[in-house]
Formats: structure tokens, sequence, C-alpha cells
């Protein structure tokens, strides 16, 4: 079985590198980003201090957070998330989530509570797990890590294209660092780069060039 983390800051492309790994290779694709995205709602909509760990940790082990495919006519989306069985995956990518999100996923007991659930999925056969602590802690065993990254203002330019909002670019840089600062700075599982990950950086390289260096690595490690 396969295994390919992928991690990077917010706007390095991982989900569409990821996906496109993913098709190609024949994997499953897992954006961990979504599940801590729904726990995040789950948090907000029940009014949960975002500072009680063991609240958040006790409600990341009751909810039940689901990433899969989406089916054929979803064309919008690289999966879907649903949060005790309702599809979710709109409601995560909002900007009240987005400002909450960096707070929740520092709890341990929180990240805890999804390790479990996403080792599983990578037991299941070949996975294309994408986060931030894939390779450095959920997937350390991992077939290649991967390491994505790109200059803020590259991420928040592409942010900005991919909800139509051109005009809001210095919006999307301001929480794009606002995100980095919190997911590189808190104490459990940062954001940090897996030792010997290959980098890539998609402000020079497109999807397509992505993923054929990654596949070329594979095969290198195959032969
Ligand atoms: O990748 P995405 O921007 O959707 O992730 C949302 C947030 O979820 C990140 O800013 C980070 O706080 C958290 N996250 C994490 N570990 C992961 C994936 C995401 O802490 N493996």
């Amino acid at each position: 079985m396969r295994s390919i983390a992928v991690d990077g800051p917010s706007g390095a492309g991982k989900s569409t590198v990821g996906h496109a790994l993913a098709v190609r290779i024949d994997a499953t694709f897992v954006d961990t980003g979504l599940m801590y995205r729904a726990l995040t709602l789950a948090a907000l909509d029940r009014d949960v201090d975002l500072d009680d760990a063991l609240r958040l940790g006790r409600l990341a082990e009751e909810c039940v957070i689901e990433v899969e495919k989406p089916s054929p006519d979803q064309r919008d989306r690289l999966e879907t998330v649903r949060l005790g069985g309702r599809d979710v995956t709109t409601d995560v990518r909002t900007p009240r989530v987005d400002r909450a999100v960096s707070a929740v996923s520092r709890h341990a007991a929180v990240r805890d509570a999804m390790l479990g659930v996403q080792r599983a999925v990578a037991m299941r056969g070949d996975v294309v797990m994408v986060g931030r602590d894939i390779g450095t802690v959920v997937l350390p065993d991992a077939t290649l890590k991967v390491f994505l990254t790109a200059d803020p203002e590259v991420r928040a330019a592409r942010r900005a294209a991919e909800m139509g909002r051109p005009d809001r670019v210095d919006e999307y840089l301001a929480e794009i660092r606002r995100r980095d600062a919190a997911d590189s700075g808190r104490d459990v599982a940062p954001l940090r780069m897996a030792a010997g990950a290959l980098i890539l950086d998609t402000g020079e390289l497109d999807v397509e060039a992505c993923v054929d260096a990654i596949v070329s690595r594979l095969e290198e490690l195959d032969a």
C-alpha cells in the first residue's frame, strides 16, 4: 500500500495537486483540512468556547465527520464532507470558519481524535492525504512526503481568483499570513516540512508539472 503525504501552508494548492495526483495514481484522496473545518463548524454552531480544549476534544470524539468522493454531477468540488450525515461542503469554506479553524485545530485533544480517523483511512488502501502534519505526525512512514509552498502573495491572488473576488486580494493576504503564523507557531503538530520531503513551489510549477514531479519521484522509489 502506498501513502503520499502532502503538506504546506494555506492556499499552496495542496487540494488541487493532491486530487490530480490521486486521480493519476488511482489512490483515495483525503483533504484533512475539511475535517478540521467541519469540526469548527460544529463548534461554532454550538457556541463552544474555542479555548475550551476539553469540550472541543469531546466534540471531536462525538462528531461523525466523513469525507467522500462527490457524486458525478457535483463538478464544483473535489470532495464532499459530511457532519453527522449532513453535507456541509459549502458551509465549511466560509470566512467564519476560516477565522476560527486554527483556534480549534491547535488543541492536542482535537488532533488526537482526528489522528485515529485519518490513519484508519490510510490503512484501507493507497491514499493521497493533504494537510499540515501528514508527513510529520499522521503518516510518518509515508511512501513519499511532499511539501508544497508558494509566496503568500501568490497564494492570496490564487484564493481571490478562486473565490471570484480579485478586489479582495489584500484581505486574503492578511488571512493567509495570520493562518500561516497560527499553524506554524502552535505547540502541537505545527506546520513543518518533513525530513526528506520533495519540495515544490506552486508559484513556479503548474498542477501538471507538480504531479509529474511527484510521479517521477514515486517511480524512482519503486525502481
Ligand atoms: O487546508 P485548509 O486551509 O482547508 O485547512 C484549514 C485549517 O485546518 C488549517 O489552517 C489548520 O489550522 C487546520 N489543519 C491542521 N492540520 C491538518 C489540516 C488542516 O491543523 N492536517
